[in-house]
């Protein structure tokens, strides 16, 4: 199994090298964020296996920055509180939590609760269940990936780096794969009902499309043109 990556959001420096030591004896990868605001950062940057999350932060809570990840992923949130902080705790969970570890604590405790909840993660995962706060589903169409809650696109396991637009497309091909959508279909589901520029705009973004995920863009068999109707995602036969 790879070295799972924390990232500890933590602005005490004696928690920070504490941390940095115990959880790398224990085999982890661990990332530091000194604030609320660096800790976002960092979570984007990095998409962590879990996050490691201090309540009293500068810049931006604990509590804003929990609720803020859980808008845009699953990964488990332990929550660290003072000994004094128990209303805080429960606010905590509220916002989506998965466990919590109050100040001070042994690193052995901490690294038995972080287990137990990457476990119960990886089952769930391992369950086909998505958890009910995830965005929305990966979806597999033959070797193309793409997966809307961690806006990530895979072509034959190699990640590929699309603009919005290109993305928003892409996900409502591969969602209706094998199905034929019209041009003022996906027009209007990726532009809006309102939209006004050159409808040249769609063909514009499927080339760009099968530059990035076709073998031969020029004789595209993933994303193939139904002349007089639109455009299908194929399905690989
Ligand atoms: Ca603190």
């Amino acid at each position: 199994m790879p070295e799972q990556l924390i990232l500890v959001v933590e602005d005490e420096e004696a928690f920070i090298d504490a941390l940095t030591v115990g959880l790398s004896r224990e085999g982890f990868r661990v990332a530091v964020a000194r604030d609320g605001a660096e800790g976002l950062a960092r979570f984007d940057e990095l998409q962590p296996d879990l996050v490691l999350l201090d309540l009293m932060l500068p810049r931006i809570s604990g509590i804003d920055v929990c609720r803020e990840i859980r808008s845009r992923s699953a990964v488990p949130i332990i929550m660290v509180t003072a000994r004094s902080a128990e209303v805080d705790t429960v606010v905590g969970l509220e916002v989506g939590a998965d466990d919590y570890v109050t100040k001070p604590y042994r690193i052995r405790e901490l690294v038995a609760r972080m287990r137990a909840v990457l476990r119960r993660t990886a089952q769930r995962e391992g369950d086909g269940g998505a958890p009910a706060d995830s965005g929305g589903d990966a979806i597999v169409v033959g070797d193309v990936s793409i997966d809307p809650a961690r806006h990530e696109v895979n072509v034959r396991g190699e990640p590929v780096q699309l603009p919005l637009k290109e993305f928003e497309l892409l996900e409502l091909l591969m969602a209706n794969a094998g199905l034929v959508l019209s041009r003022d279909t996906l027009i209007e589901r990726v532009w809006g009902h309102d939209y006004v520029g050159d409808t040249k705009t769609l063909d514009v973004h499927i080339k760009r499309l099968r530059a990035k995920l076709e073998h031969e863009p020029s004789n595209p068999t993933r994303i193939v043109t139904i002349r007089g109707l639109g455009y299908k995602f194929e399905r690989p036969r």
